[in-house]
């Protein structure tokens, strides 16, 4: 794999509900400057989990790292709080876009960039708008008027607004029409051009591999296989177990 290594993930182990329930068991994944890494699996799989685990949520859940270490930058990150994480250009778009509907598009976006100067805000305010020209437009128009890929849009906007180095996406492919969702991974792939390392949740093989560099599979909490997406795109058994769950 090109890069050198951006994220790297190892033995992590992770609970919720005081130990009771056991969501991750030495789960090992990096994610190098520069790739696409997909992380695939069914429901309930722990994906959701990790992403928590990496942007410091996990507590806020009831969950607490049992075990391993995540280090970002050749920094342990493993107990950092979230705030420190953002700073150092780690952005989460959560699943369900939860934006603010009352708020107009840029009011979001506005809020999404809190801690940066006004200046730089503004900025990357008309990025996004370049990336996503729907919103440019809307600009004005209250967010729980756009439609749902507009809003998954927003939610990916949102994240930019921190100016990542790694941007965690949480299935934002969710509920979405096949053109909208080949429209977002465009986005991710442009997203990723400009330099930006993209750690992709998606339960949809087919959508997320062939955008992918790099993919890991979770299977009941443990990664079950990883390769190049390519390779992994190729296996027909591989396909076949997890084309059908989308
Ligand atoms: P999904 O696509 O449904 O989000 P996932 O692969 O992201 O699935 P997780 O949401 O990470 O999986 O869930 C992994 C396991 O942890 C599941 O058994 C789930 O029930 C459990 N879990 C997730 N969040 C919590 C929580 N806040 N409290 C208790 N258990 C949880």
């Amino acid at each position: 794999r090109a890069g050198t290594e951006l994220l790297a993930v190892d033995r992590l182990s992770v609970s919720y509900s005081g130990g009771s329930i056991v969501a991750l068991e030495d789960v090992g994944l990096t994610v190098h400057e520069g790739e696409i890494v997909a992380l695939l699996g069914v429901n309930g799989a722990g994906k959701t989990t990790l992403l928590r685990a990496i942007s410091g949520l996990l507590g806020m859940h009831g969950g607490t790292v049992k075990g391993g270490s995540i280090r970002y930058a050749g920094r342990d990150i493993t107990g950092a709080p979230s705030w420190k994480r953002v700073a150092a250009g780690i952005s989460i778009s959560l699943e369900g876009r939860r934006i603010f509907a009352d708020l107009s598009v840029a009011d979001n976006l506005r809020a999404g960039g809190y801690t940066r100067p006004r200046a730089q805000t503004a900025r990357t305010m008309e990025e996004i708008y370049g990336l996503f020209p729907v919103l440019g437009k809307k600009r004005e128009l209250a967010a729980g008027l756009l439609s749902g890929g507009e809003q998954q849009m927003l939610a990916v906007g949102r994240a930019l607004m921190q100016g990542p180095r790694l941007l965690l996406l949480d299935e934002p492919s969710l509920g979405l029409a096949p053109l909208i969702v080949a429209q977002i991974m465009q986005m991710v792939t442009q997203i990723n051009e400009r330099g930006c390392s993209v750690l992709l949740i998606e339960q949809n093989v087919s959508t997320a591999l062939p955008v992918a560099d790099y993919a890991y599979v979770l299977e009941s909490r443990r990664v079950a296989h990883h390769g190049p997406a390519a390779a992994l795109m190729a296996d027909d058994r591989l396909r076949d177990l997890y084309l059908g769950s989308a």
